[in-house]
Order: structure tokens, then C-alpha cells, then sequence
């Protein structure tokens, strides 16, 4: 007999592994309105419009010993395809350890088992249809602004940590009220703290680039957060708004990292043709670097953000207000003490 701790990861590994493959056909049909989910029920090839096999849509293992290439078209097949497989498969399993190791016994911990399936598959749509066309469907916000407040009603334990439950009593009817309450604030609070930061951000940024896409933060981040804010609550939230600006940051930096080498070359062709006067090369610098910004979308980190806070919510929670700090505390004023 296998264990169950090893078997439910394993399983829901491999259920994963073909939900990814699904989420493959969703990420790509999706955004194209000439296309529907359910038509054609068989995934095709971009390039030849040739029917797939059910052999070549097997997760990962199709793509390896297709050796990346299409049968009919010899088109290459991105290696983003068995990566989104394998990324489904490995978090649908992960969950289902993280789950099994807090206890799964009633039937609310079963459907926050499949709640969160659930998030991970619209965290990796989300992520991958926001970086080819820095959208996100209304399909998913809108449905998740109306079906969240509904899971919440049925699963009071997804709010069950929110400051706003206990307030409403939590025990009986008042349990499903409360989450109702507490839904509300955070969809609310969601939407609310992200629309405020997009009126900001479109002040500050209007990248040219982008085409159709001009603001800073579209209105599809604010109601992804609307739909999660009303999932997962007002605390959980802002805290994925905060992981979300971290990680974004640390994107930003690296995305600025990656164009400098082409940058400097544009200030240095530009300080051999007119001088190497510093004046001039600070100006330089400044327009060109502006000019050179580019566009990186939102709803990949705030889809990490999701997961992280989903995950660990009372981790971080205890780092951030205790661990945090006390490790700030030691090295500073314990040094001065010192
Ligand atoms: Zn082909």
C-alpha cells in the first residue's frame, strides 16, 4: 500500500500534467475572439492547422520525443508548452502535499483542495495570457467577481482568518453571513486598492510601445484583484499586492538590467557623435533610458502574489509582523547596543 501523503500528490501531479496541457489550448484560445474553448474539441497546429493526435498530446513526454517539432509542419513547438505541463503538474502536486500535511477530514477542506487547483490553473492562464497580450479576460475576472462571493458564501473557511469574520459572529448560518461580509469588503478592497494605484501609475506612465495597451495598469488588474480580494478576503489581498509590488520590482530591476548593455551603446554612440561632456551624457542617458522603457505586465506577478499568499498566508503573516522586525531590530539596534 502506497501512502496517502505520497499517493494524493502523486495523482493530483499527474491530473495537473493534463490540466496543463489544457491550459495550453485556454491560453491560446482564449484571447482570440475567432476561437472557442470546446470548437474544435481537438487541438490543432498553429502553423499547419493539422489535427493533433491524442499520442502527441500527451504532457511533456509528446514534446520530448517530438523533439520540440510539429509531425505534419515540422513547425517548432515552444518549449513554453511542456513547461506550462510540467508547472501545472508540479503545483497541483505541491498543493496537495501542503494540503494533506494541514489535515484534509470535512468537507470544507476537500473543496479548499480543489479551491485551490482551481486558483493555480487561473494563476498560470492568467500569467501567460497577460505577458503575449497584456490582457486579462474578462472571462476570468468577471466570472471570478461572481462566482468568488458565492464560493465564499458555500467555504466560510477561506475567510475564516479575515479580521471581519469574527466581527460576525462564526458559528451556524452566521458563519456563511460573515464570509458573505467578509467577500464583499474584499472585493471591494481589491479592486479598490489597485484602481487607485492605476489612476497613479497612468499620471507617471504611458509607454508608447504598448499599442492598445497604453495604461500603466489596466482595468483587468483591477478586477482580477476584485475577483481575488472577494476569493480570498481584504487582508489576503493586500498582501498579494504587496508580493506582487516586490516581486514586480525585482522584475522591473531585472527587465532594466537585461536592456542596459543596448542602452549604454545608444549613450555611447550618442557621446561619440556630440562630445563627451558630462552634461550632455547625463541628458542622453535620461532620454534614452526613458525612451528605451519597457512595458513588463502586472498580472504575472500578481498571479505569484496569489499563490504565495494562498499557500502561506500565516507564514508570511508571522514574517512579515514578528521574524521581519525582530531580524531588522538585531541588526540594527543590536549593533548600536553592542
Ligand atoms: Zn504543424
Amino acid at each position: 500500500m502506497i501512502d496517502a501523503a505520497i499517493l494524493l500528490p502523486l495523482v493530483l501531479g499527474l491530473f495537473g500534467a493534463c490540466i496543463g496541457s489544457f491550459l495550453n489550448v485556454v491560453i491560446y484560445r482564449l484571447p482570440r475572439e475567432e476561437l472557442s474553448i470546446a470548437k474544435p474539441a481537438r487541438s490543432f497546429c498553429p502553423r499547419c492547422k493539422r489535427q493533433i493526435s491524442w499520442s502527441e498530446n500527451i504532457p511533456v513526454l509528446a514534446w520530448v520525443f517530438l523533439g520540440g517539432r510539429c509531425r505534419g509542419c515540422k513547425g517548432e513547438i515552444g518549449l513554453r508548452y511542456p513547461l506550462v505541463e510540467a508547472g501545472t503538474a508540479w503545483l497541483f502536486g505541491f498543493w496537495g502535499h501542503l494540503a494533506w500535511s494541514r489535515g484534509v477530514a470535512g468537507g470544507e477542506d476537500c473543496a479548499l483542495l480543489v479551491i485551490g487547483l482551481l486558483l493555480i490553473a487561473i494563476c498560470i492562464v492568467v500569467t501567460f495570457i497577460d505577458i503575449d497580450w497584456r490582457i486579462i479576460p474578462d472571462e476570468i475576472t468577471i466570472t471570478g467577481m461572481v462566482l468568488a462571493p458565492l464560493l465564499a458564501i458555500g467555504v466560510p473557511r477561506l475567510h475564516q482568518a479575515s479580521w471581519l469574520f469574527g466581527k460576525l459572529g462564526d458559528a451556524g448560518v452566521e458563519r456563511h453571513l460573515a464570509a458573505a461580509g467578509s467577500s464583499l469588503a474584499g472585493l471591494l478592497v481589491g479592486g479598490g486598492s489597485l484602481w487607485l494605484v492605476g489612476i497613479g501609475g497612468r499620471a507617471l506612465f504611458k509607454p508608447k510601445e504598448a499599442g492598445e495597451a497604453t495604461d500603466a495598469m489596466g482595468f483587468g488588474d483591477v478586477k482580477f484583484m476584485a475577483a481575488v480580494g472577494a476569493l480570498l478576503g481584504m487582508e489576503s489581498v493586500l498582501l498579494i499586492f504587496f508580493v506582487g509590488c516586490v516581486t514586480g520590482s525585482l522584475g522591473g530591476v531585472g527587465n532594466w538590467l537585461i536592456g542596459l548593455p543596448s542602452v549604454m551603446q545608444d549613450i555611447a554612440r550618442h557621446a561619440a557623435r556630440h562630445g563627451y561632456r558630462t552634461r550632455y551624457i547625463v541628458g542622453a542617458a535620461m532620454r534614452i533610458g526613458w525612451r528605451r522603457r519597457r512595458f513588463i505586465p502586472f498580472g504575472p506577478f500578481l498571479s505569484v502574489g496569489v499563490l504565495v499568499v494562498f499557500f502561506w498566508r500565516a507564514e508570511l503573516v508571522q514574517f512579515l509582523l514578528h521574524d521581519w522586525p525582530m531580524l531588522v531590530g538585531s541588526l540594527f539596534l543590536g549593533q548600536r547596543a553592542g
